[in-house]
């Protein structure tokens, strides 16, 4: 069964709501095994929506809807959809005198006429329940089989009666005989999409008969295997032999799979070989340690860490000497190799990771533009370092050098 959404409300479309709803949607119906093939959004004109749904219609034949069920005058979901199926809209008196009830005993009130328009239903419409607010949804459907679903806008309200009402309905109507859509993501951090790219280019086969997505974030590329239409033992199977095609080739740089954080997988490594951890921050300001320290149960790795922004803390905190900073600049070499030293025997530590960089806007020069960012390590007394070139506004710079600072001691601690 293929499904198309429709989010309705001028909101969505000026950027002031994030359409959550359709993501939520497409979410819980990959579980039940149902595709949304296309996604839509309109304003709240009665016209836009009726075009929007009347096309999804003629496509896929099977319509969700959120948002405009509301009791205001933006709220045109309904008639616009009953004038598509060409129905009346008639009241629905039980609903009426249930609303009336609700205002009377709920809100101690009796019910603003603006409320009487939630009452009227498109002729020959099924109620869907709310057990979250006072707007049903709302099942139409035509002689032959096509069907539409109004759910309200607010997420709350749209989700509980999604979970409570319409999904048992479509799992009934799709009849997918345990056929679902499933994935599986391996994350990986330090190499490039294309880079990536070539290499899976290489595996004989490829990943097999499974959708593949990159997607790069600060965090890095994350590889995204996706099957669809596929009994569940199946699917686990399928997913799992692409997985370790893939792995075949990227195992270097994967950290962990679908939600795994790379800063937990190197506390669980540090813990495991008993390793304490320091930081020694510039340009990313306490990220790198508030990265650890999120995680509970951190304190037992990590030690602490030192804020090196201004150079007279690297120089008093951490012992880099003047000279190195008068001969190198702060976003040296010489420099982090230094601030990693100071930290790790400052705070007398196992292991410990310093970065210094150019996050910008301001700051960069032609030998160190903004994104030049030194790494180092100190892992008991031995030391490494490397030059990064990060792209990406400040934040996404500092987000990647925190990122990578993680990843050099993982690395570290998986050739220990
Ligand atoms: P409505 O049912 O159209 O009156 O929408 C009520 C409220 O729900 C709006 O003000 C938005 O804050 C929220 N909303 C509506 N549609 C969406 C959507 N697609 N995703 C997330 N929030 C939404
Ligand atoms: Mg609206």
């Amino acid at each position: 069964m293929k499904i198309e959404v429709v989010t309705i409300g001028d909101e969505l479309l000026l950027g002031y709501t994030i359409d959550t709803n359709a993501a939520h949607i497409a979410r819980a119906l990959a579980a039940e095994g149902v595709e949304i093939v296309r996604r839509t959004t309109c304003g709240d004109t009665a016209q836009s929506i009726a075009s929007a749904v009347s096309e999804a219609l003629d496509r896929a034949g099977a319509v969700i809807t959120t948002g405009g069920l509301g009791p205001t005058s933006d709220d045109l979901t309904k008639p616009a959809i009953a004038a598509v199926f060409g129905r009346e809209m008639v009241l629905d008196e039980e609903h009426l005198a249930w609303m009336e009830e609700r205002w009377r005993t709920r809100f101690q009130r009796t019910m603003p006429v603006s409320n009487r328009q939630q009452a009227l239903l498109p002729a020959g419409a099924t109620k869907l329940t709310n057990h979250h607010g006072s707007a049903p949804g709302i099942w139409l459907e035509d002689e032959r089989g096509r069907w539409v679903a109004m759910l309200p806008g607010v997420p709350r309200e749209m989700r509980g009666m999604l979970a409570d009402t319409l999904l048992p309905l479509v799992r009934e109507r799709a009849g997918s005989g345990g056929r679902v859509v499933r994935s599986c993501t391996l994350r990986t951090t330090g190499i490039g999409e294309s880079h990536i790219a070539d290499l899976i280019g290489a595996i004989e086969g490829g990943v097999g008969d499974v959708g593949l997505a990159y997607l790069p974030n600060a965090d890095g590329t994350d590889l995204r295997l996706t099957v669809r239409d596929v009994g569940a033992d199946d699917a686990d199977v399928l997913l799992s032999e692409a997985a370790s095609r893939l792995r075949s080739v990227v195992a270097d740089y994967t950290y962990g799979e679908d939600a795994a954080d790379l800063a937990s997988v190197v506390l669980e490594l540090c813990r495991s070989a008993g390793v304490t951890v320091a930081v020694a921050e510039s340009c990313t300001g306490g990220l790198l340690g508030a990265r650890l320290t999120e995680i509970p149960g951190s304190s037992d790795v990590v030690n602490g860490g030192v804020i090196a922004y201004a150079n007279a803390v690297k120089t008093s905190m951490l012992g880099v000497s003047p000279e190195t900073l008068a001969e190198h600049g702060a976003v040296s070499e010489p420099v982090a190799r230094a601030m990693a030293t100071g930290v790790r025997r400052a705070v007398d530590a196992g292991a410990a990771m310093a970065i210094t960089g150019v996050a910008g806007p301001g700051g960069g020069s032609e030998v160190k533009p903004v994104g030049t960012v030194w790494i180092a390590l100190d892992f008991r007394g031995s030391v490494e370092a490397r030059r990064y070139n990060f792209v990406g506004d400040r934040g996404e710079i500092r987000h990647r050098a925190a990122q990578a600072a993680l990843e050099m001691l993982r690395r570290r601690l998986l050739s220990s």
